[in-house]
């Protein structure tokens, strides 16, 4: 189903009355973690100022310890929709456990499924049964035959409103958190009809390339970047030292739309 052999338009995803895949590059920025209704603020107002049109941040986080903050869950949820709302901003935002969609489906535009749960496979399937889009990550240690097969399983189950993120991949390279796989990203456009996104944040991990990666991402063929900022990184409760200030995303934009 989301084979370019089977249908040779690409899909364009309407997210209340937003194109993506129409040509136009989607952005997608926000925490790495709602934490408090005051950062939502002062995050869409920034996103709203710029003429942006999404709002990211994880309520549900699947964090490496155990130990770690585990997210907001429903009620980060309505903090970020509530200032979404406040500032016309599409929200787009993780879910771990189909238990968990129908709670979260009235403040989610865009259902996110992050790398660790690409093949969760009873997730994928109650996607299908859904009638908002969903923004599926690759896998830590996905092949894009893997990747491709895990949306299929989503539109497969009825729900056709798939977009791909290439997020890097697990290599032997340390100067990156992951490796970005930039060629994913033309090779999913060819193989696929769907829109594919690369988030320039969770593939470096590293602020300081941010920008370079941001137009390599477009120059290949991405329909949309996602990305990370916070209003303070230092004091963050999940990925402190890559996400961008809002000091440093100002100057990221003018930098990337000039
Ligand atoms: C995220 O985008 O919040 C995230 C956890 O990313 P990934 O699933 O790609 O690691
Ligand atoms: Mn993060």
């Amino acid at each position: 189903l989301v084979s370019r052999k089977n249908k040779l338009e690409d899909t364009v995803i309407d997210v209340q009355g937003d194109m993506i895949g129409d040509g136009e590059p989607t952005f997608v920025f926000g925490p790495c973690s709602v934490e408090s209704k005051e950062q939502m603020e002062r995050v869409a107002k920034n996103l709203s100022e710029k003429g942006l049109k999404y709002i990211r941040g994880g309520a549900f986080k699947p964090r490496t310890s155990p130990y770690d903050f585990q997210g907001l869950g429903i009620e980060g949820l309505k903090m970020m929709s509530e200032a979404a709302k406040k500032y016309g901003l599409r929200v787009v935002s993780e879910i771990m456990d189909a238990g968990d969609l129908e709670a979260a489906l009235p403040y989610v535009d865009v259902i996110q499924i992050g790398a660790r749960n690409m093949q969760n496979f009873s997730l994928l399937k109650a996607l299908g049964h859904i009638n908002k889009p969903v923004l599926l990550k690759r896998g830590l240690s996905a092949t894009i035959e893997e990747f491709v097969n895990a949306a299929e399983y989503i539109a497969m189950h009825g729900n056709p409103n798939v977009m791909l993120c290439e997020r890097g991949i697990r290599t032997y390279e340390k100067a990156t958190r992951n490796t970005l796989d930039i060629s994913a990203v033309p090779i999913l456009k060819r193989e696929t009809h769907l829109p594919v996104f690369v988030d320039i944040t969770h593939s470096t991990g590293r602020k300081d390339i941010l920008l370079p990666i941001a137009k390599a991402a477009l120059a290949v063929g991405a329909d949309g970047i996602m990305a990370e900022v916070h209003p303070n990184p230092m004091l963050a409760l999940s990925d402190a030292n890559q996400q961008m200030s809002l000091e440093e995303f100002d100057l990221f934009y003018k930098k990337l739309r000039n």
